[in-house]
């Protein structure tokens, strides 16, 4: 797989002095972007909409990954199909980076309800935990990089304060719901650190993985609990079907409630490149303003389905 490609006459000669980084999901490359500044190329693997449990390396990718002077990834197998390809980038001498893993100590981790000693890879929403990766990769590529260093650092401090801001702004918006109404029902249960960071309870259809399909009886007992709590709105992600959701909204009518589908929320993946939500800070300001209307204004007639 290493003969072919980009050898001869096209290198590019701007990128000669900056270090080239490849991250695996949008959320790490939002991050490689925010840290790394000017100084890094960045390409990332996985756009808007992709799921990574269920992303498969294209030889392109391989390629990618093996051309480049570092590999960013979450890493605690939340990008399950790729985790023989970055001890194998370590092997042919690429420095990788797995930032869940290297910055959220076992302490701050939440085990996975299904697989025994294995955690739930979705870090990145207890906002202070992804400012934990986001010094952390400041770090590494300052050890990649040592001419660029400082301005490293200093790029990672600066976010970090950003954080900061974000992580307060969250912690306010959800305790404006009221306890009883503080119940998130999602497509997989990617909000289980949100929902310890800033006390709301969490449900998702499918596990910490999209790997297996929600089947009746998931749905079922889901439909009754949402109908049980009267919880009025339920929120699809943009990387995973909404199917699983619309079934479950049909078993909650069955049972002679109504919840609505509300905007869909960015869970393993953010918006598009360019747009508000195409940013990790934009895309969880997008998901808490989300909620906090999903859940709060249960008696205006809104639709039964909203658009995304
Ligand atoms: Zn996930």
């Amino acid at each position: 797989m290493l003969v072919a490609g980009c050898s001869s006459s096209g290198a590019d000669s701007t990128s000669e002095d900056r270090v080239s980084v490849v991250a695996t999901t949008n959320v790490v490359g939002d991050l490689v972007r925010q840290v790394g500044g000017d100084a890094v190329a960045l390409t990332t693997l996985m756009g808007p909409g992709i799921d990574p449990h269920q992303y498969n390396a294209s030889e392109g990718d391989v390629q990618r990954m093996a051309g480049a002077d570092m590999v960013v990834y979450n890493g605690l197998h939340l990008e399950g199909k790729m985790v023989d390809l970055f001890p194998e980038m370590d092997r042919r001498g690429i420095s990788t980076t797995a930032l869940a893993e290297a910055s959220v100590p076992d302490s701050l981790r939440i085990g996975s309800t299904e697989y025994a000693s294995a955690y739930d890879p979705h870090v990145w929403f207890d906002v202070s935990l992804w400012r934990r990766a986001a010094l952390h990769l400041g770090d590494a590529l300052a050890d990649l990089d040592p001419d660029h260093a400082t301005a490293y650092r200093e790029r990672a401090a600066d976010y970090a304060a950003r954080l900061d801001s974000l992580d307060t702004y969250a912690r306010e918006q959800i305790a404006t719901i009221p306890e009883t109404q503080r119940v998130l029902v999602t497509s997989h249960d990617a909000f289980r650190y949100l929902g310890a960071a800033y006390d709301i309870e969490v449900r998702g259809l499918q596990g910490i993985s999209t790997d297996s399909e929600a089947g009746t009886a998931d749905v079922q007992a889901l439909a009754g609990f949402i109908a049980e709590r009267q919880i009025p709105t339920i929120f699809a992600e943009t990387s995973v079907s909404e199917r699983g959701l619309q079934a479950v909204q049909e078993a909650v009518r069955s049972r002679g409630f109504e919840v609505q589908l509300g905007n869909a929320l960015y869970g393993d993946a953010l918006g598009d490149a360019g747009t508000p939500t195409g940013t990790y800070i934009g895309a969880v300001r997008h998901n808490i303003d989300t909620i906090v209307e999903g859940l709060t204004d249960s008696d205006s007639a809104a639709p039964t389905t909203a658009r995304r």
